[in-house]
C-alpha cells in the first residue's frame, strides 16, 4: 500500500513541504472528483489515492483546518462563516487559495482534486493554473446518485476530527463507536452535515456545480460513475472507467 503524504504543502500553502513526499509515480493521475455532498466523494478520494498513489487535495479540508487556528484574516473569517452556513465560499478566495498551492498540481505523484472546482469560474481558473504548471487533467469523475439516498448518507456521516477519515453510522461503521479506525481520533458530525446546512449545500450544488459536468463533458474529460453500492464496488467502476478512457483513442 502507498504511504500517504501528510499533505503539508496543501494544508499550509506557500513554501511548505510535505514531510513524506509521494513516491515518484510512473503514471501520475491528475483527476477531479465531482458530485453532490454525501455522494461518497471523500471515501472514493481516499480509496483512489491509495490505489493510484495520488495526493488527495480537498479545499474543504483546508477550510476545516483553518477553522482550528485563530489567526483568521477578515477574508478568511467571512469564508468560514459562509462554510458554517453551508454556502459556497467566494470564487476569488478559493481560487487564490488554490493558486497559492499550485505546486501541488505539478507534484510528480499526481493529484486528486475533491471539492474544487465548484463553479464555472473556478473550472476556468483551474484550466489556466494547469496550463501554467504544464500539466493536463486526465479525467473528471462525476459521481451520481438519487437525492433520497444522498440525504441518508449525509445524515449518517461521521468524520475523524484528527485524520479526516470518513465513516457512516450504518454503511461504514467504525469498529468502536465514535472512534476512528485509522488513528483513534474522535469521530464527529461535521457542522455542515447538520440538516439545516445540508439543504443549503444541496441548493448550492444544483445551482453552481451541476453545470460543471456539461463543461467537462464538452471537452471530453467527463466520466459519469454510478455511486450506488459499496465503496469497493464504486472504486472498481471508477478504475474501469479510467482504464477505458486511457485505452480509448484521444478525441
Ligand atoms: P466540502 O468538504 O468539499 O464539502 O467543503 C466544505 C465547505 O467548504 C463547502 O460547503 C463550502 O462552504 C466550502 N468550500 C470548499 N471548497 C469550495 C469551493 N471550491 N468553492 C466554494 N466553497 C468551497
Amino acid at each position: 500500500m502507498t504511504v500517504q503524504s501528510d499533505r503539508a504543502a496543501w494544508f499550509e500553502g506557500g513554501e511548505a513541504k510535505c514531510s513524506q513526499p509521494p513516491s515518484p509515480n510512473d503514471r501520475p493521475f491528475r483527476l477531479v472528483l465531482l458530485g453532490p455532498p454525501g455522494v461518497g466523494k471523500g471515501t472514493q478520494a481516499e480509496l483512489l489515492c491509495k490505489t493510484l498513489g495520488t495526493c488527495h487535495l480537498s479545499t474543504g479540508d483546508v477550510f476545516r483546518a483553518a477553522q482550528c487556528r485563530n489567526d483568521h484574516s477578515p477574508a478568511l473569517r467571512t469564508a468560514l462563516d459562509a462554510m458554517r452556513r453551508g454556502e459556497l465560499v467566494s470564487d476569488g478566495l478559493v481560487v487564490s487559495m488554490v493558486q497559492e498551492r499550485s505546486n501541488c498540481l505539478s507534484c510528480f505523484g499526481g493529484f486528486l482534486l475533491d471539492g474544487f472546482p465548484r463553479t464555472a469560474a473556478q473550472a476556468e481558473a483551474l484550466d489556466d493554473l494547469l496550463d501554467q504548471q504544464g500539466v493536463r487533467l486526465d479525467a473528471v469523475l462525476s459521481y451520481e446518485l438519487p437525492l433520497a439516498e444522498i440525504v441518508d448518507r449525509l445524515g449518517g456521516r461521521r468524520t475523524c476530527s484528527k485524520c479526516k477519515a470518513v465513516f457512516h453510522t450504518t454503511s461504514r461503521p467504525p469498529h468502536q463507536e465514535g472512534v476512528c479506525d485509522m488513528c483513534g481520533g474522535e469521530l464527529i458530525q461535521r457542522e455542515d452535515d447538520r440538516p439545516e446546512s445540508i439543504r443549503v449545500r444541496m441548493q448550492a450544488y444544483e445551482e453552481s456545480t451541476r453545470p460543471l459536468a456539461d463543461y467537462y463533458e464538452k471537452s471530453g474529460r467527463l466520466l459519469r460513475i454510478n455511486a450506488a453500492g459499496a465503496p469497493d464496488e464504486i472504486l472498481e467502476r471508477s478504475l474501469e472507467a479510467l482504464q477505458a478512457k486511457a485505452s480509448a483513442p484521444r478525441t
